[in-house]
């Protein structure tokens, strides 16, 4: 399945396991540290890779080394960089996560993050693919605006659609979103997401206001699983019990296994399973892509679990 996908690239520096959490003016030690490939749409494509999809990436980094890393990291997974546009102008991005067992705090520089714009994606980008994906989309500064025009042209050259929010650093939650979901096929927010941009504490409430009479909104519930509405009911699909490490990514590797059976036809209680595999799968190792799954993986998970 060729896919493109277009937000977001930059590193991780995850700290993890600290002591007490930092305070003003003291320091404090950590257990480990590690620099990974971080960003929710890299994620959500070295996970479609995985999956054996083919995948194309578009963002902008860095003439730097951390933009070396994360095209070499996406290089190395069998994704397609040619739409990584390096820019001697800008820094590249980096999150720190300061992460334990029971929480996580993260520091963002969105540097060249920010810098994509709608006109780096010209529709001669789209021909030949047969799903657009863009992540981020409180971050994509740039390409926010002009990101419903984007999704539009390749609705109507006939390829399918989807977008993944992330969190708002504002917590403004745009109301422009709403518009721009008028082109989306798949919209697949977790329920911090749901939560901030419909105003709704109840899951089920929140996703009854996002509906528009044709994007399906998947909604992602972390240890409590997932949700969708299907007619006029519900699907939901628990998680599935795994030794977790970092959760970093689940959400975006839920998206790569929920795209990857979605666009093959499969029932949406089968993508909603497959995808919640994906997601638990993910946080066995550090980072977000180090123990994603292949498909043989998450069929194996699948068997190992009807036996117990
Ligand atoms: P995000 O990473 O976007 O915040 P979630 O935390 O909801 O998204 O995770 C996405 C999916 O990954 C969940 O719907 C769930 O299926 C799976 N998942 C997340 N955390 C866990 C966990 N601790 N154990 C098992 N599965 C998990």
């Amino acid at each position: 399945m060729k896919i493109l996908i277009a937000g977001e690239l930059n590193p991780d520096l995850i700290l993890r396991n600290y002591r007490t959490f930092p305070e003003v003016g003291k320091e404090v030690l950590v257990e480990d540290v590690e620099l990974t490939l971080g960003s929710s749409s890299a994620i959500c494509a070295v996970g479609l890779a995985r999956l054996g999809d083919s995948v194309t990436f578009a963002a902008t980094v860095g003439a730097d080394p951390h933009g070396d890393f994360c095209a070499e990291a996406l290089r190395r997974a069998g994704v397609d960089v040619s739409l990584v546009q390096r820019r001697s102008d800008l820094k590249t991005g980096i999150t720190v996560s300061l992460t334990s067992a029971r929480d996580r705090a993260l520091v963002t520089y969105p540097g060249a993050i920010a810098a994509l714009r709608a006109e780096d994606l010209p529709d001669s980008v789209f021909a030949g693919q047969r799903h657009f994906h863009a992540s981020a989309w409180f971050l994509q500064d740039a390409l926010r605006p002009g990101l419903k025009n984007r999704f539009a042209a390749p609705r109507r050259a006939g390829l399918t659609t989807s977008l993944d929010v992330g969190y708002d650093p504002t917590e403004q939650w745009s109301p422009d979103l709403l518009d721009t979901l008028d082109e989306v096929d798949v919209f697949l927010p977790n329920k911090v997401e749901i939560q901030g941009i419909t105003g709704s504490r109840d899951v089920e409430e929140g996703i009854r206001k996002l509906e528009n009479g044709h994007t399906l909104v998947v909604g992602k519930l972390g240890e409590e699983g997932c949700i969708a509405r299907y007619g006029r009911g519900w699907i939901r699909v628990g998680a599935f019990p795994v030794e977790v490490v970092d959760t970093t990514g689940a959400g975006d590797s839920f998206n790569a296994g929920f795209l990857h059976t979605w666009l093959r036809g499969e029932k949406l209680a089968d993508c909603l399973r497959f995808a919640a595999a994906c997601g638990a799968l993910s946080t066995r190792g550090l980072g977000g892509t180090a123990t994603q799954a292949s498909e043989e993986e998450v069929h194996g998970y699948f068997h190992a679990q009807a036996r117990h």
